[in-house]
């Protein structure tokens, strides 16, 4: 082994998931992340160590992963496992300056997405907003169990990690008013989700059916669907979100493979009713991956609010491929589709301000002993996500930005 990993890193060998990084002396490349460093994909190519998978060289030095991951999976995962192999000889010694600290380089965006869908595919999340907008007595609408729900999102506003959120303004209703107003959102919040990664282009007007999404799925990365619930609250009725989610969504930067996630499978949730049959799927298509979200306030004092599951997700994603395909709808690669706001059973593991303050009514109290019922101005939200079973670790790294003050 080239050197030790901590045995909490999320970038175990096991993982070796895919980034775009740069450096003060270098610009946009394909790296990897292992324990607390970056290695330098692009030269790596350089000097010949991927001549045997007949991959062009330009393919490393890219500003996305696109062109990468649109070699194919069984490219790409050749390119991991000889990763793995190399780190575990010596013959990466020689060439020191192929490794950065994680902390010493700039992480960027790593997929170019023409397009963005977000699903509402926890069962517990849909619940609590329905019992706190609709009817308590009839949370789920009609449609929830037979089909996963989902709208398109924006994707000229996807932005990496570290990158500030500014206060979004927008109509809100004030209460009991007749008229609305224009101001920034007092509401502003957070949905703690993850999202897959499209693999390779499907054909319009051909479905993807479940049992072949996963051949369609390159990896996952955690994402955060930025809401402002006052705009959001005001504007929906009758087509669903638009200027209350449109303004900011962030995804973090290391995009990890359906490979290394393998050994985190598990069986989802019973479906009742039974679903329509280009929904039914077999084996096991649940993930268990582990999420938590803190929120660091302005003094730099950090405080755990939510500790949730990709495991307690109703619709898998292949049953979200399929149902966004099966009306001939194309996908391509480098498209992201978001889970929907994945909340837990438990109060703590609600995944949005909105749930775990009860819409306002119960804020949450920080350490520094501040109170909380939506984000305020320089608090800066971190999600964090991993897999961990029989001592294999493999997580996504931290997503964390920074509010800022309303423009303008
Ligand atoms: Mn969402």
């Amino acid at each position: 082994m080239l050197f030790e990993i901590d045995k909490n890193s999320d970038f175990s060998i096991h993982n070796v998931p895919f980034g775009i990084f740069s450096t003060e002396n270098s610009q946009k490349r394909l790296g990897t992340a292992i324990g607390d460093k970056v290695l330098d994909l692009k030269g790596l190519a350089e000097l010949g160590f991927f001549n045997a998978l007949d991959i062009p060289l330009s393919v490393f030095g890219n500003d996305y992963l696109n062109n990468f991951i649109g070699l194919g999976k069984t490219k790409t995962n050749s390119v991991r496992t000889l990763i793995q192999s190399l780190f575990q000889s010596d013959r990466l010694k020689e060439y020191p300056h192929l490794w950065y600290h994680l902390k010493d380089v700039k992480l960027h965006l790593p997929v170019y997405s023409r397009d963005y869908t977000d699903f509402y595919s926890s069962q517990e999340h849909a619940t609590n907003v329905g019992r706190m907008f609709r009817d308590p007595a009839n949370a789920l609408l009609p449609n929830w169990k037979h089909l996963p729900v989902a709208y398109h999102g924006r994707a000229s506003s996807l932005v990496g990690t570290e990158v500030g959120i500014y206060r979004p303004k927008g109509q809100v209703l004030p209460k009991g008013a007749q008229q609305p107003v224009f101001k920034a959102t007092e509401r502003l919040d957070f949905e703690l989700e993850t999202a897959f990664i499209i693999g390779k282009d499907s054909e319009q007007g051909s479905p993807v059916s479940t049992a072949e999404a996963e051949d369609y799925i390159f990896g996952m990365v955690l994402l955060n669907d930025w809401s402002a619930r006052d705009i959001q609250q005001w504007e929906y009725v009758p087509l669903g979100p638009f200027a209350g989610k449109n303004f900011a969504t962030s995804v973090s930067s290391w995009v990890v493979t359906m490979e290394a996630l393998e050994p985190f499978r598990v069986r989802g949730p019973v479906q009742d009713p039974e679903v329509l049959p280009y929904l039914m799927y077999e084996g096991n298509k649940n993930f268990d991956i582990r999420l938590q979200v803190s929120i660091r306030d302005q003094g730099g004092i950090k405080t755990e609010i939510c500790r949730s599951n990709f495991k307690y997700m109703y619709w898998n994603m292949a049953q979200q491929l399929a149902h966004h395909t099966v009306n001939g709808c194309n996908v391509a690669t480098g498209d992201l589709m978001g889970s929907g706001t994945i909340s837990g059973p438990e109060k703590d593991s609600f995944g949005s301000m909105l749930e775990l303050t009860w819409n306002g009514t119960q804020p949450l109290t920080l350490n520094d002993q501040s109170e909380r019922s939506f984000l305020l101005d320089d608090d800066t939200v971190c999600m964090t996500g991993y897999a961990e079973k029989e001592g294999v670790r493999v997580g996504f790294g931290e997503l964390s930005n920074t509010v800022l003050s309303a423009k303008g």
